[in-house]
Parts: C-alpha cells; sequence; structure tokens
C-alpha cells in the first residue's frame, strides 16, 4: 500500500511559486505603473524570444486574449465561429463576447482535440474564425484544413491556454504561423497570478491587438513618458497585462525548464501506474511534446461519478474538466447533438496535477483509483 503525508494530493490544481515572485511583486509596486509598463514590455519580450517568434502582446487573462484575437480577425454580430463544446467556457464566451455565434463541433476521444476532418464538415459560408484548443496542452494540427480555410477567409485562433511551453513537431506552440493565445493563470504551466498573451502574424497584427487591448492607444510606454498627449486610434478595452503580473511571470518563465520536467514527470508516474488498470483509459496527452497541464482519464462503465466521489471521500482532489458547452443554459441556443462529447462529459475525470506532487504522489493518486474501481467491479 503507497502512503503519501502530503496534503497536495488533495488539490486538483494549485499555483507554484519557484521563490523571488514576492519580492518581485514589492519591486513592481514600488515602481508605481499598475496599468501598463516597462516590465509589461520586457515580459512580452521575454516570451517572443522563448517561443522563437518576434512578437507577443501581452493581456489580462487568457479569456481576454481570445477575445482580442477574435475581434481583430474582424468577427462579430452574424459571423459563425467553430469550437469544441469540450473546453473550458472561457472559450465560448470570447467568442459571445463578439456578437458572433459559436458552433460546436466534437473531437477525438482519444485526445480531446478536435481534428481537421471536423472543422472542414463543420465550415457554413458563415464561418470566420475556428478556435481549436489545446486540451492538455497537446498541440493540434490543422494543416489538412487550411488550403480550405484560406480559400473562405477564414482565421484560426488557437486555443492554447493550457499549451504554453508544447512543442509542435520542432516548433513551440505559438511559433507555427498561426494566431495563439496563451493564459498565465493561478494554475496554468506558467503564472502571472492572471494573465495572457497573443502572438499575431504580423507586425500589423500586433497593432490591433495592441490597440484592443489598450484603450485604443498603442503608443508604448517609453514613448508616452516623452510626449504632452496621445492618440486614440479606435476601439479598445482596458485589459492590459499589469506590470506586476508581468514581474510574476518573469520570474516564473527563468524557472520554466523545472516545470516542464516536473510535469512530463508527473505525467509518466500517472500513465505507468494506471497501465493495466481496467475499466479506465488514459487520454493521451503526447507526452513528448508536451508540458502537461492536468491528468486526465475516462472512467468507463457510467462509473464516473461514482468513483469521483470516492476518490474525494478518500482525499484525493480529482476534477472534471470539462462539463460540454452545448448544455449549457448560457448557450442553450446553439445547442447541437454532439454524442461524443456528451460521453466525455460523463466519463472525463482529471486526476490532482500540479508541482507540488512528486511522482509517489501520483503512484499514491493511480492505487487508490485502482482500489476504487475494483471494489466497485462486478456488483
Ligand atoms: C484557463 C483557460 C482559459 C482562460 O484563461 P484565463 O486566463 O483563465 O482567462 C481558456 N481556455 C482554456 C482551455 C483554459 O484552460
Amino acid at each position: 500500500m503507497t502512503r503519501t503525508e502530503s496534503p497536495d494530493i488533495a488539490h486538483i490544481a494549485r499555483p507554484y511559486l519557484y521563490g523571488g515572485e514576492e519580492a518581485a511583486i514589492a519591486s513592481a509596486l514600488s515602481a508605481g505603473q499598475y496599468n501598463h509598463g516597462a516590465l509589461t514590455e520586457e515580459f512580452e519580450q521575454r516570451i517572443a524570444a522563448f517561443l522563437g517568434v518576434p512578437d507577443v502582446v501581452a493581456v489580462a487573462s487568457g479569456t481576454a486574449a481570445l477575445h482580442v484575437a477574435l475581434l481583430a480577425a474582424g468577427v462579430g454580430p452574424g459571423h459563425e465561429v467553430l469550437v469544441p463544446s469540450f473546453t473550458f467556457c472561457a472559450t465560448v464566451q470570447a467568442i459571445v463576447a463578439t456578437g458572433a455565434r459559436p458552433r460546436f463541433i466534437e473531437v477525438d476521444p482519444g485526445t480531446c482535440c478536435v481534428e481537421a476532418a471536423e472543422v472542414l464538415g463543420a465550415l457554413t459560408p458563415d464561418t470566420r474564425a475556428v478556435m481549436p484548443v489545446l486540451y492538455g496542452g497537446r498541440a493540434v494540427d490543422l494543416a489538412p484544413a487550411r488550403p480550405a480555410l484560406d480559400e473562405q477567409g477564414v482565421t484560426v485562433v488557437e486555443d492554447a491556454a493550457q499549451a504554453f511551453g508544447s512543442w509542435q513537431q520542432e516548433r513551440r506552440v505559438g511559433a507555427t504561423g498561426v494566431v495563439t493565445c496563451f493564459s498565465f493563470g493561478p494554475v496554468k504551466n506558467l503564472t502571472c497570478g492572471l494573465g495572457g498573451a497573443i502572438v499575431p502574424r504580423t507586425p500589423m497584427e500586433a497593432d490591433a491587438y495592441r490597440q484592443l487591448r489598450g484603450l485604443g492607444i498603442i503608443d508604448s510606454a517609453a514613448r508616452r513618458a516623452e510626449t504632452t498627449t496621445y492618440t486614440v486610434d479606435g476601439f479598445g478595452m482596458r485589459v492590459q497585462m499589469s506590470p506586476l503580473n508581468a514581474a510574476v511571470g518573469l520570474v516564473q518563465l527563468d524557472h520554466f525548464a523545472e516545470a516542464e520536467t516536473r510535469r512530463r514527470a508527473l505525467w509518466r508516474a500517472y500513465a505507468a501506474a494506471l497501465d493495466g488498470v481496467g475499466g479506465v483509459v488514459l487520454v493521451d496527452a503526447d507526452v513528448e511534446h508536451t508540458v502537461p497541464p492536468m491528468c486526465a482519464v475516462r472512467v468507463l462503465d457510467g462509473r464516473r461519478d461514482e468513483v469521483f466521489r470516492a476518490l474525494r471521500k478518500r482525499g484525493i482532489g480529482v476534477g472534471v474538466h470539462y462539463p460540454p458547452n452545448h448544455t449549457q443554459p448560457a448557450f442553450a441556443q446553439w445547442h447541437r447533438p454532439l454524442p461524443l462529447t456528451e460521453r466525455l462529459g460523463r466519463e472525463v475525470m482529471t486526476l490532482p496535477f500540479h508541482q507540488h506532487l512528486t511522482e509517489a504522489d501520483a503512484r499514491h493518486a493511480a492505487d487508490e483509483l485502482r482500489q476504487v474501481l475494483a471494489a466497485g467491479a462486478g456488483r
């Protein structure tokens, strides 16, 4: 019997600090710029260098990144955006915020990610954008659909909220030539406290993002310090990334190699411990290329809710990512039958996953899961 004293196992997810974040915030606080400032711009440049791209635009959250990217792509009322129902509700709210309609699509049950064929099959004359969700940090390659999407002027906006640091072949996610949105929320691979970023495809696109995130003003902090006026070039929201958050992110980025190693090791520990356990199937994260933010399994035979409750009772912090969006009351008007997604909604369960956990913790949680499955089997 594996035992752990770790209280961390009761948490499905928890922010992880490397040390240094508090001092960085204190110093940003006394510097006195809280809306947008030099630290935000330094964070953008450091993230761009990490990804291997010319520019990155930081914003207040992953949701704001998706909203800004869709607005800049010209998405609005009368348009349709293809999106998997099997995602965090933020993806869908970002579409609704533009005035466009979400058109919900299925995912592959083995990966919980969308495939090119599903996207092609769901295109309508109103489709203006497609939002692949990089579920569990796994890269999604829509290359086979690109000719048809390009021909119709459909923009691909990746929801890579969970995929910071992951790879698509030999490039980092974000460096593959599509508009990519990251989240740096509390329990993502890298946290700023709250935050997000968009990778633009062109300098013009970067300007559009900067205008939209900062009240319609695109001048840099340095330039504005030198002039007596500013220019409002168009519509804009106030969804900048605060230098206080950028300060946290800069410290986290210095330690990102540790996140990569630890998260992959944890995921592999779960995979090894669950190998051959009946009644449960791992959602494949392609861990060779992925920096996993979570570990998802499918609990078969209609037992998910029972297993979930039993594990919670045993102090194992399991979760559900995600209840499908097409069955949510807020999105009822866009409901269409999605049998694969509905089944995933009944089967998927996520295991405790964060950098406070050790591989022994993962083995312990997997062992508890195995015991719960065996106890209930064949009743
Ligand atoms: C976290 C997350 C978001 C939203 O990011 P925030 O920074 O919390 O706004 C969007 N989509 C997915 C798939 C996420 O996991």
